[in-house]
């Protein structure tokens, strides 16, 4: 069932196994506290956090950390704890291009990864080393490297066998760690790492481990199989061969397909106009199909959902006779929602939609009753919205019911704390509508 090679009869790796399967995990080290950092070098040595905007901290630096900052504070804790803290309001788009600009370089030595989440990703360097005429270890290190020197931020990376154990060891040696785990060294080191430290290990299964003496992560491999499966079930036989350096879990390159897309936008204050909820409704149909459509699927029901300034929400959903892609579609369906559920007596701060019975989005054949031309249409509409969009930012062709929320101020300036990619607009940008640029070229020309 499982390779053979290069293991002993109990299914260790052998003592001479090194590195079969090269598998690198990079975590980049308080993300979103370096990244600001990275755009102003006056906060680096600086306790800094970020989340102003939401008064919890988010993300915090490693001077932060040593003063007690940790993550979900409210910001009067942290002002408490450490009153000379830098404290940012959160700056997700910029986060966003630096994390585009991390994945990218880590495509260089290999395509492939998996983009875990923004700011972390494993690697699979299996078989890479002839085309870089480097060791696997040499191969990591140079890709932490050119990370840290091209985006000024530290990373900690751990390389090992598999996922699971190249997980534990990117967390050994925080901030900008490096280590790494062959099979020979595989029992000697997971003597000394604690069972919570293993991904997919819960509260719940380490205090249950705990209660038949299993503390170390070594504790666990050495049980029987048909132990770990009584007590953990498959989850838990498939960690134990991962921990015993046999790769289970697959390092996923392609995006995964959601099985759903929603997208939610809360405003302030509250809004009892007709118009402004719809188009704030229609906006986030606008960008839930734009990322439907780069998933490559279509959407066969819809719902809508409105929530009051009271906190009840109500809401609507409907089948369409044929999946689509097309924001048209979508927001006509949307539309005849939005009449039925909205309640002119209300005020409302929410709205949100849900994409749903999702499939792969095929030009396929209309059938006789339907408008062949029009679907036509309506697909190479869609090409050419997310094309404009792509060349000059998000929702810069937009439906024109959704136009008029260039006009409301209601959710701009409302909590005073916008993060200053924000507020400092280039050229031509608007709050809605920021040209892609990475900001931190831009900013040398000032
Ligand atoms: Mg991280």
């Amino acid at each position: 069932m499982w390779p053979s090679s290069a293991s002993t009869s109990d299914g260790w790796p052998s003592p001479l196994t090194s590195l079969p399967r090269a598998i690198a995990h990079v975590d980049c080290d308080a993300f979103f506290a370096s990244v600001e950092q990275a755009l102003r070098p006056e906060l680096k040595g600086l306790p800094v956090v970020t989340g102003k905007e939401r008064g919890i901290a988010a993300a915090m630096s490693y001077e932060a950390k040593r003063r007690g900052v940790v993550r979900g504070m409210r910001l009067s804790d942290v002002r408490r704890v450490c009153p000379e803290a830098v404290v940012l309001p959160n700056d997700y788009e910029t986060y966003g291009l630096f994390s585009k600009r991390l994945f990218g370089i880590l495509r260089r030595y290999t395509p492939d990864i998996e983009e875990y989440s923004i700011d972390e990703a494993f690697v699979d360097l299996t078989g890479t080393r002839r085309t870089h005429q480097a060791s696997y270890e040499d191969i990591a290190l140079r890709m932490k490297a050119a990370v840290e020197s091209e985006l000024g931020i530290t990373v900690s990376v751990g390389l090992s066998l598999t996922r699971s154990l190249a997980k534990i060891c990117s967390k050994e040696r925080k901030p900008a760690g490096f280590v790494c785990v062959k099979g020979y060294e595989l029992k000697a080191y997971l003597a000394h790492v604690p069972a919570d430290r293993v991904c997919g290990l819960g509260p719940n299964s380490v205090a249950l481990l705990a209660k038949y003496g299993v503390r170390t992560v070594l504790d666990y491999a050495s049980r029987p199989e048909e132990w770990v499966r009584r007590l953990l079930g498959k989850t838990g036989v498939e960690l134990w061969w991962e921990l015993r350096g046999r790769a289970v879990y697959a390092v996923e390159t392609a995006l995964k397909a959601p099985a759903s897309v929603s997208k939610t936008k809360t405003f302030t204050p509250p809004s009892g106009d007709r118009e402004f909820v719809r188009a704030q409704l229609l906006r986030n149909v606008e960008s839930a199909c734009i990322k439907l459509r780069r998933h490559g699927l279509a959407l066969k029901a819809i719902g809508v959902h409105l929530t009051t300034d009271e906190f009840r929400t109500s809401g609507l959903s409907a089948e369409l006779s044929r999946a689509t892609s097309s924001t048209i579609r979508a927001v006509e369906a949307a539309s005849e929602l939005f009449v039925r559920v909205y309640d002119p007596a209300r005020r409302y701060r929410r709205t949100g939609v849900v994409l749903s019975e999702l499939e792969p989005d095929s030009a396929g054949q209309a059938d006789l009753f339907e408008d062949a031309v029009r679907l036509a249409k309506l697909r190479g509409v869609s090409a050419v919205v997310d094309e404009v969009n792509r060349l000059y930012g998000k929702h810069a062709l937009h439906l024109a019911a959704t136009d008029g929320l260039r006009s409301y101020a209601q959710h701009l300036g409302e909590r005073g704390d916008h993060a200053r990619r924000k507020i400092d607009l280039l050229r031509g940008e608007t709050h809605r509508q920021r040209l892609g640029l990475p900001v931190w070229e831009v900013r040398l020309t000032r």
